[in-house]
């Protein structure tokens, strides 16, 4: 019986400036520790009767299957606002799978080698930051956000160079696609209109196609960014992610998060929370996400100037005001997210004081942001001593007040919150323990780590052992880039 692979490879189609054909550099001894069993269900993938050792080579590349192209994509990208020509420096793009529902989704490694885009990387990757990605990115999943999935970690059984000597592996990456908005900026910066309308005409038809007869393909393609962007860091304001690394190269078209390197989950509420150890002005703090997002889209905009008016002041000022409405969209879907979040029915004028009273107060008292929510849900939670401080005992009379406005009741409040707090998140501390564990090769705290974050919007069982946060608050956790 086959895997199931149905490859259909239209980016490496794209004209030769757009990627490098380049293959996987094979490795020593590749060993499989995970593979996602509900993901290669979704893709309409069967590995069943295929041995342990043919599952490591393929998913470490030394064998390639039958319908893959191997190749490298080239990318731009802002990093920490400045710019940068880059590319796949250590990911191989191998094709893009046809789902089961007809779902076209690129399949990469990355940790697979030197590309020509290597720069001074060696093309490799650790195998904790690797199955950080995995526990991490499956879990966005789970909280229902936008993301690129985790198929596949394996151990290559060579080691990799950092401060330390680490083991080395390689992570199976699926996205809806690559596109960034570095891919746009690589195009814009070879000065080549033909190659941008080429891209355009790629990322509409993969990704937008209800557009493709829109009278202008450029600022609607901008527009749709736009709200796919704003949905995204939404969701990561709602359960309290900070990607880390917002350069643009990592901000990809499809509306996906990308890239795990430095991100973390914020534990006690402080809008200020950096765990980047590189970031250190806090450009990509947690309350600064949106207005990087924006920036972003800035940027993007920047790039499709020539196609949105033959004249360009006339083209900048439709970028300019098109980029314009982005606050008023974001704060209008952050206060409805907010108002899901407490139960909120309707609108009422009091709600966004009601909201930042909460978020000021969880501030001042070092209170942890999930718990918080789970506390108004009801839910069992171990430090509740906090909640029976005064200010917030007002606080929660004026909610209550608020909850039966709009013909709320306190059951359809509890429902509505319920969607979308969750109970459990990757606390920093228990992702660390596991990937402790994991490279001293015992899959057995990563494996029940990765089990209760399927579910964050449901009570399981010892589900109070993951909801703690360190006990003296994650303040000194760190986080590192190009691991
Ligand atoms: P990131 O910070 O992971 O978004 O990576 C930024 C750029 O550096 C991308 O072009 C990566 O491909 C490249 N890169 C990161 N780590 C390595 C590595 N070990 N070898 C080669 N390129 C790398
Ligand atoms: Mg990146």
């Amino acid at each position: 019986m086959s895997i199931g692979w149905r490859f259909d490879n239209t980016y490496s189609k794209l004209p030769k400036s757009f990627l490098s054909n380049t293959s996987p550099t094979p490795v020593k001894s590749p060993e499989i520790k995970i593979l996602n069993k509900k993901l290669v269900e979704e893709l309409g993938l069967n590995f069943s009767n295929i041995n342990n050792k043919n599952v490591s080579a393929l998913f470490s590349g030394n064998s390639l299957p039958e319908g893959s192209k191997a190749i490298a994509q080239a990318y731009a990208g802002h990093q920490f606002g400045h710019f940068t020509m880059l590319g796949d420096g250590r990911a191989i793009l191998i094709g893009e799978h046809i789902s089961k529902n007809n779902e076209r989704f690129d399949i990469q490694f990355k940790g697979s080698g030197k590309t020509p885009f290597s720069r001074n990387g060696d093309g490799r990757a650790a195998l904790g930051p690797m199955l950080r990605e995995y526990i991490v990115s499956e879990a966005m999943h789970a909280l229902n956000i936008p993301t690129t999935r985790s198929l596949a970690v394996v151990k290559t059984g060579e080691e990799v160079v950092r401060e330390d000597i680490l083991q080395g592996a390689i992570l199976t990456r699926v996205a809806s696609s690559h596109l960034r908005v570095g891919t746009f900026q690589y195009i814009t910066a070879r000065q080549n209109e033909d190659e941008l309308k080429t891209l355009v005409n790629y990322t509409i038809n993969r990704h937008f196609p209800n557009i493709k007869t829109s009278k202008n393909q450029a600022v609607d393609l901008l527009k749709v960014i736009m709200e796919k962007q704003i949905d995204l860091v939404t969701n990561w304001m709602r359960v309290g992610f900070i990607h880390g690394v917002m350069n643009t190269d990592n901000m990809t078209i499809s509306g996906e998060t990308i890239d795990y390197g430095p991100c973390a989950f914020m534990d006690l509420y402080d809008p200020q929370t950096v765990f980047s150890s590189i970031d250190q002005l806090g450009r990509y703090a947690y309350f600064n996400q949106p207005s990087i997002t924006k920036w972003n889209l800035a940027r993007f905009a920047e790039c499709l100037v020539p196609l949105i008016d033959k004249d360009k002041d006339k083209a900048i000022d439709i970028a300019t005001e098109t980029i314009n409405t982005f606050e008023k969209k974001y704060e209008k879907r952050w206060l409805n997210m907010m108002r899901d979040k407490l139960g909120l029915f309707g609108d009422d004028v009091k709600d966004q004081v009601l909201i930042l009273d909460l978020l000021t107060w969880m501030h001042q008292n070092k209170v942890d942001y999930t718990n918080t929510f789970c506390f108004l849900m009801n839910e069992k939670i171990r430090d509740i001593k906090i909640y029976q401080d005064e200010n917030f005992l007002i606080w929660k009379k004026r909610w209550n007040e608020r909850i039966l406005l709009n013909n709320g009741t306190y059951e359809k409040c509890l429902n509505l919150m319920k969607s979308v707090n969750p109970l459990v998140i990757p606390r920093n501390h228990l992702v660390e323990e596991a990937l402790l564990e994991a490279n001293n090769n015992d899959l057995t705290l990563f494996n029940k780590l990765i089990k209760i974050l399927e579910k964050p919007y449901q009570n399981q069982k010892n589900i109070l052992d993951y909801q703690s946060p360190p006990p003296l608050g994650d303040k000194k956790y760190q986080t590192f880039c190009g691991t």
